[in-house]
């Protein structure tokens, strides 16, 4: 078994299930139970599905939207600041095997770069996690420039998971089982980096840089005609969209153990861009540590994959 890193793994807190409850208003009550005990544990049960998985450390991030659905400003703050308490002192009583990554009331763009900061340098979590759009603001929205700078100034790697997107598709109308995981927060995830990246952020701010899952939410597979088509509609951008991507964009395996889109993100960005996440308890760690110990590849860069890669972007030991 190959050690490794898991960089999307959810927990749940305390105070914080009715921000989590409407993302899985669709889920089966009985399975929904048994993802709330996994989401509230930090002992025997996460631990042991990580012994199993040979995940040697999780970085733990809040589930749901968290009070990036919350239309009170003075409240998101109050709470994300609780939240990531919370978070440190689980992360205490287990710094063998946890790490975090903060959480931040995006609503202001100087509460989230402030909150960001008190993350990173004094409760040393290795990133931010944010949760999509909040309230339909994406984050290449103008007033959040300030939160970018503090990014780019303290080396900052965001990760951007998926959220409902404001209104669902028409395109999806119909078709329940299109929603959500299936293929809605494919795309509206993937629209949200690409927003960033069409949008000049990675110009403006070349240091920054974003964390993807579940392989990238298919960019790696669209580099070309994403130059193309920028190219044909004029674009102004200062890279190609694609070196943009390789450049500013890190991806995770969450929920993806598969290998054909492993295979073509090494191909498209370099398998040192490329890092293990299982999103326990959403999926199995089991299953997902099975799968990167078996997956066909050369032992280093499995063990890059795995670990290595993860180490060093989130200064992780
Ligand atoms: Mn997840």
């Amino acid at each position: 078994m190959v050690g490794k890193i898991a960089l999307e793994e959810h927990f749940l807190c305390p105070g914080f299930e009715d921000y989590w409850k409407a993302t899985v208003s669709d889920v089966d009550p009985n399975i929904l139970t048994q993802v709330v005990s996994r989401l509230s544990d930090f002992g025997e049960l996460r631990l042991s599905s990580m012994d199993r998985a040979g995940i040697e450390r999780s970085v733990l991030s809040i589930a749901g939207p968290g009070v990036q659905a919350e239309r009170d400003l003075a409240t998101a703050v109050r709470v994300a600041r609780v939240g990531n308490d919370f978070l440190a002192r689980e992360i205490q009583k287990r710094p063998d095997r946890y790490s975090g990554f903060g959480h931040l009331p995006m609503q202001d763009a100087k509460a989230a770069a402030d909150e960001l900061e008190r993350c990173m340098t004094e409760l040393k979590f290795a990133g931010c996690m944010i949760n999509g759009h909040t309230n339909g603001r994406y984050l290449d929205h103008p007033s959040l420039a300030p939160f970018w700078e503090r990014v780019a100034a303290l080396d900052a790697i965001i990760y951007i998971h998926p959220t409902d997107p404001v209104s669902p598709s028409p395109a999806l109308d119909g078709h329940k089982g299109l929603r959500r995981a299936t293929w809605e927060w494919t795309f509206e995830t993937g629209s949200h980096a690409l927003r960033l990246v069409f949008g000049g952020v990675f110009d403006r701010y070349p240091r920054a840089r974003i964390a993807l899952g579940h392989m990238g939410e298919t960019l790696p597979f669209l580099l070309w005609r994403f130059d193309s088509r920028a190219k044909l509609y004029g674009i102004k951008l200062a890279k190609a969209p694609s070196d943009t991507i390789k450049d500013n964009i890190l991806v995770t395996t969450s929920g993806m153990c598969s290998a054909e889109p492993l295979n073509c993100a090494i191909a498209a960005l370099g398998h040192d861009k490329i890092m293990f996440a299982a999103d326990y308890p959403f999926e199995q760690a089991e299953e997902a540590g099975h799968w990167m110990d078996n997956v066909a590849l050369d032992d280093n860069v499995r063990a890059d994959i795995a670990y290595g890669n993860a180490a060093k972007n989130f200064k992780l030991n």
